[in-house]
């Protein structure tokens, strides 16, 4: 089984009345619905729950952490946000999805500003697949489209990805780097630019395709119990 935490900060869905319509139990209960099957196992977290749901103990249990913030990304205390990067670095795999660009858990793996431009106007996006052949593309066309979607556009203030998967594209024009992986330590990463809260983005099968496709690709093989440095080996010495 790949046992997969959706995180979600779970504060437009009690404050905004169309959010609430559309996620009425939250993004992560919508994620969570649609990710569970004979392989996938998922437990969800919140800003509010203890320490953000995100104690050593589950993160020990979680082999790819999925997280969704947007207007709270401060009230996420550091030391949750570098308990989840030392996670990362061990070998847990994690995805950002949408506004998650902006959270200080990316950008602490990033490195960068990670900004970007965008739009709330309710384009249509279409979603191009740049590498058919990579596991995320599993199963998905040349390209799919989003009936409505929030504009992000370049300059996107990430690192040069490892590969990029998919470029979107919108209908006043922009273009996106809407899917890219990276490796930090033993941790895979993917971000994925779909999911503004207003739209019924996690509702779309493409998109629900992608996320879980991408947790079979995030889930590590190996991963280790600390990041402590090792000692210092002699010639023909085991390393302990
Ligand atoms: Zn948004």
């Amino acid at each position: 089984m790949i046992k997969v935490t959706v995180w979600n900060e779970f504060a437009h869905e009690k404050t905004d009345e169309r959010v609430k319509n559309i996620y009425p139990n939250g993004i992560h209960k919508a994620i969570a619905d649609f990710l569970q099957d004979d392989e996938v196992t998922v437990r969800t977290a919140t800003l509010d729950d203890p320490e953000c749901g995100l104690t050593d103990d589950v993160l020990n249990d979680t082999d790819v952490l999925i997280w969704w913030g947007h207007m709270r990304h401060g009230d996420v205390p550091d030391e949750v946000v570098e308990r989840c990067k030392q996670a990362v670095l061990k070998g847990m795999g994690v995805i950002f999805l949408h506004s998650a660009h902006h959270s200080k858990l990316f950008k602490s793996l990033m490195g960068t500003t990670c900004n970007l431009c965008w739009r709330e106007e309710g384009d249509k996006e279409r979603v191009w697949v740049c590498d058919p052949s990579h596991p995320i593309a599993k199963g998905l066309g040349k390209y799919f489209e989003i009936e409505h979607e929030e504009m992000y556009s370049e300059p996107f203030g990430i690192p040069e990805p490892e590969k990029l998967l998919f470029i979107g594209w919108y209908e006043g024009g922009e273009a996106f780097r809407s899917g890219c992986i990276w490796h930090r330590g033993n941790g895979k990463i993917f971000y994925f630019q779909p999911g503004h809260e207003t739209y019924r983005t996690y509702y779309n099968p493409s998109v629900q395709l992608v996320i879980k496709n991408a947790v079979r690709w995030a889930k590590s093989d190996y991963r280790v119990d600390t990041l402590d440095c090792p000692h210092v080996c002699k010639p023909g010495e085991e390393e302990k």
